[in-house]
């Protein structure tokens, strides 16, 4: 990982004490090697891996270090440009000293302390998410999940990590929950508790494409219900980070519930709507 890990959002309230850094994941490697396989294949394009990437330099680095080949590393190193450091929306450079804050974030602080977020929507990330999410590859949660731990080395870690939840019928339709499935991969490479049913989504809401975000808004909040959660410090986990409207409804109730502490994890952020 390189250059120290300013390629990710990653950050915290004024007063907040890092704990130990998170450990470093090349979970796919490591098991392809401790399983004694002789052949290690890039788990994206399916080229065989030689190296382990250890003498690997620049932003793909640390993919490489996820079993990557070289081409698919380069091509999903994390995002380097400026963002809103609330909600990740891209940024062009602010002027030296001024907040990097977009406007909503501004106007509307996310309930959420902190943020980790690996990259944009867009290009071989976005490929490999949609593959993930609805080409039913939920293997494909360790690796995302390898890069959403890179993303968070910088947070403290929590008592208890969880996905956004679903709605049951969405739920039958895909057969799982993308946002668990990456809470639970983390919660394994990092040893966390998953504690999916902290919060639970009982009403169904109209589905949220074509809404502006204030639509979007009015529908996500009140569909949360949060069970005792006092003086917990959770990470809240989903794919991607749209609007933000979900999340701010699910961190709000979790707090509204007693959470002393609330961070957002995301593999990517849309362009603004
Ligand atoms: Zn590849
Ligand atoms: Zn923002």
């Amino acid at each position: 990982m390189s250059p120290a890990g300013q390629e990710h959002v990653r950050e915290e309230r004024p007063g907040a004490v890092p704990k130990a850094p998170l450990r470093r994941s090349s979970f796919l490697f490591r098991l392809t090697r401790l399983l004694g396989f002789s052949e290690h294949r890039c788990p994206v394009c399916g080229t065989p891996v030689e190296d382990d990437g250890a003498g690997g330099s620049g932003p793909e680095a640390g993919m490489l270090a996820h079993g990557l080949c070289p081409a698919c590393a380069r091509a999903l190193g994390p995002y380097v440009g400026g963002r809103c450091r609330a909600c990740g929306l891209p940024l062009p450079w602010p002027a030296a000293g001024q907040p990097l804050l977009c406007g909503d974030c501004l106007a509307s602080p996310p309930p959420w302390q902190g943020l980790a977020l690996y990259g944009q929507y867009h290009g071989p990330l976005r490929q490999l998410i949609l593959r993930f999410k609805h080409g039913g590859k939920p293997a494909l949660a360790f690796l995302l999940a390898g890069m959403l731990a890179d993303a968070a080395s910088c947070l403290p870690l929590p008592d208890a990590v969880l996905g956004i939840p679903q709605h049951e019928d969405h739920l039958r339709r895909r057969g799982y929950n993308q946002a668990h499935e990456l809470a639970v991969a983390l919660g394994l490479l990092l040893s966390l508790p998953v504690r999916p049913g902290l919060l639970r989504r009982p009403a169904d809401s109209p589905h949220q494409t074509g809404l502006t975000a204030a639509q979007r808004q009015r529908n996500a909040a009140g569909s949360f219900q949060a069970a005792d959660v006092r003086g917990l410090h959770l990470w809240l986990v989903d794919d991607i980070i749209t609007t933000g409207s979900t999340l701010r409804a699910a961190c709000a109730e979790l707090r509204r519930a007693g959470a002393a502490r609330v961070d957002v994890l995301a593999l990517a952020r849309t362009p603004r709507p």
